[in-house]
């Protein structure tokens, strides 16, 4: 019988096969092969001796939060305390473009800006929406909602941005708590736990924020390039253009992006990422 794991306490596996939890444990056939099932796995499990037979290959894997599967990441995304930043926010696109994670973005915090930042935010967004991302502002709850149908979806972005808020208005029963309000003070939790997927609105969340400390180093140039995925639908002379160094007449990235068709943000964030100096 085929199923996924929702949660891992010791050696207990707790596997939902169509709704139906069964608490399994794992052969030691496993260990040899060097594979630790984590949650999000989809496995095959025999329903009567309980025993998981096999993990079924993965789509992707995160090690922090330690988790299988995931379908798409919420980038949640404060204006005002801490600032709105389009390093950090192109930093997590390219991360999940990478990991094969659909990104998802959501604004908070509208309120504390005035309305000139606002439409300057907005025009941003629509940026974003036009190279194929969506964009939901935090007061967009039923439209929220609806993303997590049939999907394992983990969240991040910045301290204090409002993560906690934001699923405790999605949901009140969730009382979650993001550990915020702990970091903000300076005192990070350091109590080993179990991730958990929790089920929301038809689908999975899981229940702690991934994507802390992320050292782009272990990215291949190759795969920055590819993480910037407007890029792509514009042909340069060479095909292996960086888009770094070479002329404006040969690279059709730098030309669209001094005819301001792509954001100009993005190219300097992803100069940054690539470790490059911006030459003209
Ligand atoms: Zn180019």
């Amino acid at each position: 019988m085929r199923g996924q794991i929702v949660k891992i306490l010791s050696n207990l596996y707790f596997v939902n096969c169509d709704g139906i939890v069964y608490e399994c444990h794992s052969r030691g056939v496993f260990r040899n092969k060097n594979i630790t099932p984590v949650v999000g796995d989809y496995c095959i499990i025999d329903e009567k001796e309980k025993y998981i037979l096999e993990i079924l290959t993965r789509k992707n894997y995160l090690i922090r939060p330690l988790v299988a599967n995931i379908d798409q990441g919420l980038i949640v995304t404060s204006l005002k305390v801490p600032d709105f930043s389009t390093n950090l926010l192109d930093k997590l696109l390219l991360v999940m473009e990478i990991n094969k994670i659909k990104p998802i973005i959501c604004i908070t915090k509208e309120d504390l800006v005035d309305d000139y930042t606002k439409k300057e935010v907005k025009e941003i967004m629509n940026y974003y929406k036009k190279i194929g991302y969506d964009v939901f502002y935090n007061y967009e709850l039923e439209k929220i909602k609806e993303i997590f149908k049939d999907k394992i979806t983990v969240f991040t972005g910045q301290t204090g941005a409002g993560k906690s808020s934001l699923f405790n208005k999605l949901d009140p029963n969730l009382n979650f708590d993001t550990g915020e309000v702990s970091l903000a003070l300076g005192r990070g939790k350091h109590t080993t736990r179990y991730v958990e997927l929790i089920s929301l609105f038809d689908g999975k969340l899981v229940d702690t924020p991934g994507f802390s400390n992320i050292d782009l180093s272990v990215y291949s140039k190759e795969e920055i390039k590819s993480a910037f995925v407007e890029f792509s639908n514009y042909e340069c002379k060479y095909k292996d253009c960086m888009h770094t160094n070479e002329g404006i007449l040969e690279c059709a990235v730098k030309k669209a992006v001094q005819d301001g068709e792509i954001l100009e943000s993005r190219y300097e964030n992803y100069l940054k990422f690539l470790n490059c100096d911006k030459t003209a």
